[in-house]
């Protein structure tokens, strides 16, 4: 039986951009991926620091960022399970959604390394799933002395991804709306076209 191979890549995608994208095609070249899902955060008004867009607009930017690629998928898998979005549940869930014949692979920034043992149940994830590090190469590279500390066989239990360095945030491209900055490059035109017409990010 010829398995799946599919990539979970979770974020708050407030908004999507050229970062995200690219990393994504280029984990899933890696790790010969026949499916990126794309799962939008649930994030508790009350837990986060900043006004965070709603769900119904990060997904349909989402939507529409990854509407052209046959690759990628949109979840919902976070965003429509109440309580914490712990990775490990979203991951059970998708592998039950998904059937047996899915490999299950989850993707992520090299900046969530270094926070690994806080989150819930690492090492049954690290045991259930494969971790592929999407690693650019920023100011901090990845500490492995430090992860080591916790998980002494992480070098072996995660796959690392070199990317190149889009330098590219959400947080940025937040700023430039809010500033009147241009967002052209950075995103793709119909999430563009998306922020203009809903007016996001116009107030902080
Ligand atoms: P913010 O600036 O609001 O924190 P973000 O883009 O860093 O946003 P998320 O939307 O949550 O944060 O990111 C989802 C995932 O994409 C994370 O794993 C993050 O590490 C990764 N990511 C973010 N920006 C880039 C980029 N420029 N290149 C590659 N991966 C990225």
């Amino acid at each position: 039986m010829i398995r799946r191979q599919v990539g979970v890549f979770g974020g708050t995608f407030d908004p999507i951009h050229l970062g995200h994208l690219a990393a994504a095609e280029d984990a899933a070249a890696r790790l010969a991926l026949d499916t990126v899902l794309f799962v939008p955060n649930r994030i508790p008004p009350h837990k986060h620091h900043r006004r965070v867009s709603s769900a119904e607009d990060r997904v349909r930017m989402v939507e529409l960022a990854i509407a052209d690629n046959p690759l990628f998928q949109l979840s919902l898998a976070e965003l429509t399970r109440d309580g914490p979005s712990y990775t490990l549940d979203t991951m059970r869930q998708l592998r039950a959604e998904l059937g047996a014949e899915a490999d299950l692979c989850f993707l992520t920034g090299c900046d969530s390394l270094s926070a690994l043992h806080t989150w819930h149940h690492p090492h049954e994830l690290l045991a259930e799933f494969t971790l592929a590090i999407l690693d650019r190469p920023t100011n901090s590279p990845i500490d492995w002395a430090a992860v080591e500390a916790h998980f002494p066989d992480i070098r072996r239990q995660v796959r690392v991804i070199p990317i190149p360095l889009l330098q590219v945030s959400a947080e940025e491209l937040r700023l430039r709306v809010h500033e009147g900055r241009p967002i052209r490059y950075y995103v793709l035109p119909a999430v563009e076209s998306y922020i203009r017409q809903n007016t996001l990010y116009r107030s902080r």
